[in-house]
C-alpha cells in the first residue's frame, strides 16, 4: 500500500526506535524526565523562547495556547481553513468559552490589515478581540506558507492591536526548508508557537507548545487538567529529539516529491484546479470520467494507492518520509496510464 493520506502515518526509523529504547526516564510531572526536560529546552532554544511543554497531539497544544492566552467572553481570529476551527471539534468553545472571527483570504492565508479590521470595538456586548492563530503551513490552503516578509506586518497589526499572536506550526519546516529562514527569526514574532512531532518529523507522538516562561507555566497546569501530564514519555520524547536532529532537511524531499505529483496532475485530464503546491500537500479536484473523489479514490485503491476525499470533488495527497521514490514514480505511473 502506498499511503498519501496524511504525513501523521509514517513509522519510526530503525534509527529512530534505537533513540527511543536508549531514553533515559522518569516521572514528568514531577519534572524528572530527562529526555522530556532536554526536548522542551531544545524546542525552546531553536525558537529563541523561554520554555516549552511536550504534549500528546497538536490538538491540544493549540487548545492549551487559546486557553492560556484568553478569556471566556473573548474572541480568537483565525482564517477559516484553520485547523483550530475545522479540525479540533469546537474545542475553542468547549474549553475556553470564547467565540470566533473567522477570516478569508487565498489560500488559507490573512493579512495585516485584514487582522485589523477584524478587531472589535469595546462594547460591552460584543466578544473581545483577543488571540490571533496564524497556521504555517496551511494544510486546507494547500501546504501554502508566510515568509517573513509577510509575518511582520501581522506582527505589527497584533502588537498596536494588543492582540497575542499564536503559530499553529505543525508543519513549519515543511515551510521552513523552502525559505530557508530560520526558526529563530519566525520565534520573535509569536507569543506561542505549537510544533507537531508526529507530521512530516516522523516522530510516533508528540507536540511542543513554546512560549515565555510564566505563560508555559500555566500552559502546564492546562496541560494537567485536560489529561495531558504523562509519565515516563521520555520513551516518546526521543524519538521527538532524534526527529529535531535529523529528520528537518529531509523535508525538502517531500517538497520536491509533491512538486513532482502537482506537475503531473496539472496534465491531466480529469483533473483541475491542481492548488499551487508549495510544500508537502498537493489539493486538486477531479472530473469526468470520476463521479466525486470517492469515486477517485476507489479506483486508485485498486492500485493500492491512498489519500483523502478534501470536499465533494477534492482530493488531498500528502507525502512523507515514508514514501520512497520507487513509490512516488508508481503513483504517477498510475495517474497517468491506469486512471481516467
Ligand atoms: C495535524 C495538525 C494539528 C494537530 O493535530 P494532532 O493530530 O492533534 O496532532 C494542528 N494544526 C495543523 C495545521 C495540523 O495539520
Amino acid at each position: 500500500m502506498i499511503n498519501l493520506i496524511s504525513d501523521t502515518v509514517t513509522m519510526p526509523t530503525p534509527k529512530m526506535l534505537e533513540a527511543m529504547m536508549e531514553a533515559k526516564v522518569g516521572d514528568d510531572v514531577f519534572r524528572e524526565d530527562p529526555t522530556i526536560n532536554a526536548l522542551e529546552a531544545k524546542a525552546a532554544a531553536l525558537f529563541g523562547k523561554e520554555s516549552a511543554l511536550f504534549c500528546p497531539s497538536g490538538t491540544m497544544t493549540n487548545q492549551i495556547a487559546i486557553k492560556t492566552h484568553t478569556k471566556p467572553l473573548d474572541e480568537i481570529i483565525c482564517h477559516e481553513y484553520s485547523h483550530v476551527y475545522q479540525y479540533e471539534t469546537g474545542g475553542y468553545s468547549f474549553n475556553s468559552g470564547v467565540a470566533i472571527n473567522l477570516l478569508k483570504g487565498d489560500y488559507g492565508k490573512i493579512t495585516a490589515q485584514q487582522i485589523k479590521d477584524a478587531v472589535k470595538p469595546d462594547y460591552d456586548w460584543l466578544p473581545k478581540s483577543k488571540l490571533v492563530i496564524i497556521e504555517n503551513t496551511c494544510n486546507k490552503g494547500g501546504g501554502s506558507y508566510y515568509k517573513l516578509d509577510e509575518l511582520a506586518p501581522i506582527y505589527k497589526a497584533c502588537k498596536s492591536k494588543r492582540l497575542k499572536l499564536h503559530l499553529d506550526g505543525a508543519r513549519l519546516f515543511n515551510a521552513l526548508v523552502e525559505t530557508e529562514e530560520t526558526a529563530l527569526s519566525h520565534g520573535v514574532l509569536f507569543d506561542s508557537i505549537s510544533i507537531c512531532l508526529s507530521k512530516g518529523l516522523g516522530a510516533p507522538v508528540g507536540s511542543l507548545l513554546i512560549g515565555n516562561k510564566d505563560f508555559i507555566k500555566q500552559a502546564r497546569r492546562y496541560r494537567k487538567v485536560m489529561g495531558g501530564g504523562m509519565r515516563q514519555a521520555g520513551f516518546l520524547a526521543a524519538a521527538g529529539i532524534y526527529a529535531l536532529d535529523n529528520h528537518i532537511q529531509r523535508l525538502k524531499i517531500d517538497n520536491e516529491y509533491a512538486r513532482q505529483l502537482g506537475k503531473v496532475l496539472e496534465e491531466l485530464d480529469y483533473v483541475e484546479n491542481v492548488r499551487p503546491v508549495k510544500t508537502n500537500i498537493v489539493i486538486f479536484d477531479v472530473k469526468k470520467p470520476f463521479k466525486n473523489s470517492a469515486a477517485f479514490l476507489e479506483m486508485l485503491s485498486k492500485h493500492h494507492i491512498k489519500a483523502s476525499a478534501f470536499g465533494p470533488h477534492t482530493v488531498r495527497f500528502v507525502t512523507h518520509l515514508d514514501i520512497s521514490k520507487e513509490m512516488l514514480d508508481e503513483v504517477l505511473y498510475v495517474l497517468k496510464d491506469k486512471m481516467g
